[in-house]
């Protein structure tokens, strides 16, 4: 087998205690990996610590214990410098853009800030390449010069997508990205994703505490689907397995829990 892109190995993280809050154990002594081209789906129910886990690998906070190791470099040994370049290749995209998309600048100038930030381009070369970046996630030409509001939810989270693409990057996490939409604006963002991950060879960790999305992505993409419970990984295994009969009674549970769907014909 080849080394996978992205390996976790005993990742912990606590939160110490703040005021009249505790300390939490968001994540205890979690493993997995990811091979390229593949998607995890990282699923559990809300606060079992999946969006800790999705700081944790980008290393946008400090884990207590334990290994991420990505493209075969160890992340938590790395200088500010290395890891600012190892960045262009591992970018995360959130549940609710209209939070991450700064209100008062236009589209055009959200997706050329990371180009010129990573100095991919800078001034005209970059409104081109975001008008490139545009394209490629959906949206036409005229929404570069419209502002966040002026957008709908599924318009914005292309906006995301399409900031999080700038820089080039091999692994995506993409944390509870369509959860917030309708459910035909969803698959919209689905089939978008699924593009995406074969024109460019996108490795994804998908977060979500949907598993319908989970059940409609795993009929697109090759996946597996790690399950979470306050911290831990109960189980790891493919969709396949997941959706035909999960060995673990937490899983059964949030499949009990799901909305009734058209059963996936999961290739
Ligand atoms: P999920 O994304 O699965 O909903 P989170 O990773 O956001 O879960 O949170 C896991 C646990 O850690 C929850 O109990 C949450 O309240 C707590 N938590 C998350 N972020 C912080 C933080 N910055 N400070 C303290 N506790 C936090
Ligand atoms: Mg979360």
């Amino acid at each position: 087998m080849t080394e996978p892109l992205l390996t976790v190995r005993n990742l912990s993280v606590r939160y110490p205690a703040r005021g009249a809050r505790p300390a939490t154990q968001a994540v205890d002594d979690i493993s997995f990996e990811i091979a390229a081209g593949e998607t995890l789906a990282l699923v559990g129910g809300s606060g079992c610590g999946k969006s800790t886990v999705a700081r944790a690998v980008l290393r946008l906070l400090e884990p207590d214990a334990g290994r991420i190791v990505f493209a075969g470099v160890d992340i938590g040994t790395l200088a500010p410098a290395p890891l600012r370049a190892l960045r262009r290749r591992m970018q995360i995209v959130l549940q609710d853009p209209f939070t991450a998309l700064t209100p008062w600048m236009t589209v055009g100038a959200l997706v050329a800030e990371p180009l010129e930030i990573h100095q991919i381009a800078v001034g005209a070369a970059a409104d081109r390449a975001a008008h490139v970046l545009l394209a490629e996630v959906g949206l036409s030409a005229d929404t570069a010069r419209r502002k966040p509001h002026e957008l709908s939810g599924g318009q914005r989270q292309r906006v995301a997508i399409a900031r999080a693409l700038a820089s080039g990057p091999d692994f995506l996490v993409l944390d509870e990205v369509a959860s917030a939409l309708d459910l035909t604006v969803q698959d919209q963002i689905l089939t978008l994703l699924e593009r995406l991950q074969r024109d460019r060879g996108l490795t994804c960790l998908f977060i979500t505490h949907n598993l319908a999305l989970v059940q409609r992505m795993a009929t697109r993409v090759a996946t597996r689907v790690a399950v979470m419970e306050r911290g831990r990984l109960v189980e790891t295994v493919s969709a396949v397995e997941f959706f035909l009969g999960p060995a673990h009674p937490y899983s059964r549970e949030l499949l009990d829990a799901v909305p009734s769907y058209p059963q996936p014909i999961i290739p």
